[in-house]
């Protein structure tokens, strides 16, 4: 098949069904330093697009051979929103779909676009990358085609957000040197708390880069995580989560951390070391650790009924 693949596991989103919208190379109007293909010149359309016919017949085939999937991600080896078909591509799928959840991954590029915003409100969840809020990081990271303008994609992603009902989760992937700076995460902090997003996952390269770039261990990416303003829904999503990490907690600290930084499961794994992580399950049981379920995430923290709702109302 061209232009499907997997299934493949995915802690964030489930096991998913991929669909690729540019099989043949790579079509992206970035060329980030992280990318895990090759370094491209970056490009405003996908040329030789496959048909909505050969995507939906491919799709068709694999759904009957693997129909425990969870989700159906739309992506490409390039940016998905160039595809000029979706519309129609997304409006099929939705009505053969059934149960199975529908993703989008994007670099947010388009999403100033109405068209574009109505086209992926039709999605469960559609996931937005968002690596810099200042130009200057964002030309040297994200590296962009002219045509793409970050105040655009800032302003897109908060009109979005009012009419679109499903599950909008950012991504930030942060690179050493680049977005990790107080600086940035300042702006960050002004910024993503109009945007409304239901989770904003902070990663960091895990996957060999297009460029020589470092990632930043699990150990700063949490400390980084510390940093944001803490009613914001930051979830750690790392394949870097190095067993050093792991370290003892008191009943008071694991209290004070879960009260900055809800926590997933997976993070609360990799920074307690075994006695913390009894101390955890203990407060956990004794109710002074709440949870929240956030997509097919659960969260561990102290308070949810206290976190400030920071979505913006769908009808303003
Ligand atoms: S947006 Fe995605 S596909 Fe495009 S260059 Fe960046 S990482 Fe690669």
């Amino acid at each position: 098949m061209r232009t499907i693949f997997g299934p493949i596991p995915s802690r964030r989103f489930g096991t998913s069904l991929g669909i690729d919208l540019s099989p043949g190379k790579k079509q992206c109007n970035f060329d980030c330093l992280y990318c895990e293909l090759a370094a491209a010149k970056p490009v405003d359309t996908i040329e030789n697009p496959p048909s909505v016919d050969e995507v939906m017949s491919e799709l068709t085939i694999a759904l009957q051979e693997h129909s425990d999937i969870d989700v159906i991600t739309i992506t490409a080896n390039g940016e998905p929103t160039l595809y000029p078909f979706l519309d129609e591509l997304i409006e099929r799928i939705n009505a053969i779909k059934n149960d199975y959840k529908t993703l989008i991954l994007t670099n947010a590029s388009t999403i100033h676009n109405p068209n574009i915003q109505t086209t992926l409100s039709r999605l469960d969840t559609v996931k937005l990358s968002l690596d810099c809020v200042t130009s200057e990081c964002f030309k040297k990271l994200d590296r962009p085609t002219q045509s793409v303008n970050l105040e655009s994609i800032i302003k897109g992603i908060e009109t979005f957000r009012r009419i679109y009902q499903g599950e909008m989760v950012l991504e930030i992937l942060m690179v050493k040197g680049l977005n990790n700076s107080d600086e940035e995460i300042e702006a960050f902090n002004k910024i993503l708390p109009k945007l409304g997003a239901d989770r904003i996952d902070l990663g960091t390269v895990d996957r060999p880069p297009a460029y020589p770039i470092e990632p930043l261990s699990y150990a700063e990416l949490h400390q980084i995580a510390q940093k944001f303003d803490p009613s914001l829904p930051i979830h750690i999503a790392s394949r870097h989560q190095a067993k050093e990490a792991q370290g003892s907690y008191s009943d008071e600290e694991i209290l004070s951390t879960l009260q900055k930084r809800p926590l997933t499961l997976n993070d609360i794994h990799t920074l307690f070391d075994a006695e913390s992580l009894k101390r955890f399950q203990k407060l956990l049981e004794e109710k002074r650790v709440a949870t929240k379920q956030v997509g097919t995430l659960t969260f561990y923290g102290t308070d949810f009924s206290k976190q400030k709702s920071k979505k913006i109302s769908k009808n303003s």
